[in-house]
């Protein structure tokens, strides 16, 4: 079984226009420094195919979408398939954010369907799970989360989930300026990981990926990513500016 790997992820969410978003992943380009750190551009779906050629050759840096639909194809006006995503050159698929959750009533099962389509496509889903303020306050944080893996993942094979890549973003801390604490952050990655141990075993539970998300910046991001079972981050507002999303990779 291979080590896991440090993950930096970018969510562009809605933002940029296919221009502006060029600009965005060249100046990534230009200040990144070689690290074994995997860095991954969610960009907009149109952006994609041209950032593909633009990102070509540099080493550890991957492409994801933000969603996609959990039909291989057919009469579905407007969305995209897993499939499509791949021929653009992307290697990842953000899955189960919590806007698409809260805005678009993503549920549980649709979300573990849309990460098998993904699955079956060679792309590796990063599925995000999460708790509202409201689930922490009243401390039911980890059953929810639990309760999120297990009907969004744990119906995978062992060989299909070792393909995944978990984000763990309690959604009081997306966009809000409010970060876990690196203890909170820490709590939860290393409760995520028993579950995978209970259920895939010790091995694979050690070989996944666990992202924490929430108003990581450049100036929090090495306390957080210190934490032995944060593997690094899943990024919005702050991988908009290339200095900001390159210091955040530097600090893990
Ligand atoms: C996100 O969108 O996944 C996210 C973590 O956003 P932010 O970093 O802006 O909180």
């Amino acid at each position: 079984m291979s080590q896991r790997k440090n993950i930096v992820a970018g969510n562009w969410k809605m933002h940029t226009t296919y221009e502006e978003g060029r600009e965005l992943a060249t100046a990534i380009v230009e200040s990144l420094q070689p690290s074994e750190t995997i860095v991954v551009l969610g960009t907009p779906f149109i952006h994609l195919k041209s950032i593909s050629h633009l990102i070509k050759g540099v080493s550890r840096l991957y492409l994801a979408a933000q969603n996609c639909h959990q039909e291989a194809k057919g009469a579905f006006t407007g969305e995209i398939s897993a499939a499509m995503v791949k021929s653009v050159g992307c290697e990842y698929v953000i899955l189960g954010h919590s806007e698409r959750r809260e805005y678009f009533g993503e549920t549980d099962q649709l979300i573990a369907d849309k990460v098998k389509a993904a699955l079956g496509t060679g792309l590796r889903p990063i599925f995000c799970c999460g708790e509202k303020l409201e689930v922490r306050d009243a401390n039911g944080h980890e059953a929810l989360v639990a309760q999120q893996l297990r009907t969004g993942l744990f119906e995978l094979s062992a060989e299909e989930f070792s393909r995944v890549v978990i984000a763990y973003e309690p959604v009081w801390a997306i966009g809000t300026g409010r970060t876990a604490t690196p203890e909170q952050a820490q709590d939860m990655h290393a409760f995520i990981r028993s579950l995978i141990s209970e259920q895939y075993g010790a091995e694979l539970a050690e070989a996944t990926s666990i992202l924490y998300g929430g108003s990581v910046k450049g100036s929090n991001a090495r306390e957080i990513f210190a934490k032995p079972d944060v593997d690094g981050g899943l990024v919005g507002g702050a991988s908009l500016s290339a200095a900001e999303f390159v210091s955040i990779i530097e600090s893990v």
